[in-house]
């Protein structure tokens, strides 16, 4: 077992940059001649984006698209000059003149968050670049086919904005099988048609792999960067990029029929062994897992006791014999054992959610070569 000697630190999270840039390249080339973004939002889904975003511009990626104004200024003086820097959520009221001065480009994805940027381009006496969001169908963010006829009677496309990007986002792009999404792509292919002719955008990661008539001009991968199956329960190109260990605090005996953990849930009606490890839900780690989910030691997996608890859990280790397991030890809860996914589906959720959770008490290691 490795070694966690980060000063004391109960828990390691290890990133791997290399499979991370490794996964960028993966779904450049597949998706060539269109070119590859990459979405780093969410502090590039939880891994550390100030860490991931140089990393994938030295890969020769220009495209990022963060979800908030603080993020794009975040990153900003860490891409080179001629990074674009693209905002999800677009506009909110009063933020239009610092995104101007940052230089970043909002995604309009209504006709408030148009009027805007072009008042704003007015006042400033210059064209501001911008992306357009579509609503091919998944009702979340992006002009209504309606809006469009006000849109193109109202603005001047030409005179009013540098247009640089016609974006739509998938509903169901994770599921290659789902008949959402030609009916996306063809909704897509109409609208973008009464619109400007500039390049488009409509994948994300499970996007990416669907036929190449998705791919369009740029792709906006997110969540196969960072490690997980663009389609999930189907075979992957993509390499895993994240690892958890957390390190043994303690380890006792119980009598049959004693209970474990807050409200003892888990009284096995044997003796049994339990582990105490120093990850709880503050660090991210769902109490939906409570006795559900599973920590590993080498080949054998060790049950979640009881409830998860804030900054601890307690593991049934009795599989192991007395005595394997000692304080400090190490034990798996992301990694070969336990993908990613596997920890997902057991708390109910998806691989995004447990990444974005991840919290800031684990020493952080990054792999870089
Ligand atoms: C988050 C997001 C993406 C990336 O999605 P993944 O499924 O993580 O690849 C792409 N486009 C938009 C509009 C998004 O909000």
């Amino acid at each position: 077992m490795q070694d966690i000697s980060n000063e004391g630190a109960a828990a390691r999270l290890t990133i791997d940059l290399r499979a991370l840039c490794a996964n960028y390249r993966t779904i450049a080339r597949h998706v060539a001649p269109a070119r590859a973004a990459a979405v780093v939002k969410a502090d590039a889904y939880g891994l550390g984006a100030a860490r991931v975003a140089p990393a994938l511009a030295a890969e020769g990626c220009r495209d990022f698209f963060v979800a908030h104004l603080s993020e794009a200024a975040a990153l900003r003086p860490l891409l080179p000059a001629d990074a674009r820097l693209f905002i999800l959520n677009g506009l909110l009221p009063g933020g239009e003149s610092a995104c101007a001065a940052l230089g970043a480009i909002p995604v309009l994805n209504g006709l408030e968050q148009v009027r805007a940027w072009v008042a704003c381009g007015k006042a400033l006496g210059r064209r501001l670049p911008a992306v357009l969001q579509v609503d091919s169908g998944m009702s979340r963010l992006g002009l209504a086919p309606e809006d469009i006829d006000t849109l193109l009677a109202e603005i001047d496309m030409a005179r009013d904005l540098d247009l640089q990007l016609v974006m739509s986002h998938l509903a169901c792009g994770d599921e290659p099988e789902n008949g959402a999404n030609p009916d996306q792509l063809a909704r897509f292919e109409a609208l973008t048609a009464r619109l400007p002719p500039v390049p488009r955008s409509l994948a994300n990661s499970g996007g990416c792999f669907l036929t190449p008539g998705f791919h369009f001009d740029l792709v906006r991968p997110g969540i196969a960067l960072y490690g997980a199956a663009p389609h999930p329960g189907h075979p992957s190109p993509i390499q895993p990029v994240v690892r958890l260990e957390a390190r043994i605090i303690q380890v006792r005996t119980i009598p049959a029929g004693q209970g474990v953990g807050y409200g003892l849930t888990y009284a096995p009606d044997k003796p049994a062994r339990i582990a105490t490890i120093g990850v709880g839900y503050a660090d991210g780690w769902p109490r939906h897992l409570s006795n559900k989910g599973a920590a590993w030691f080498g080949d054998t997996r060790l049950p979640i006791a009881g409830r998860v608890s804030m900054d601890s859990m307690t593991l049934d280790v009795s599989a192991l014999p007395d005595g394997t397991l000692h304080y400090g030890d190490v034990v798996e809860l992301i990694g070969p054992h336990q993908p990613l996914e596997v920890v997902a589906a057991d708390a109910g959720t998806i691989p995004y959610e447990i990444l974005t959770s991840l919290g800031r008490r684990y020493a952080r290691v990054w792999i870089t070569e």
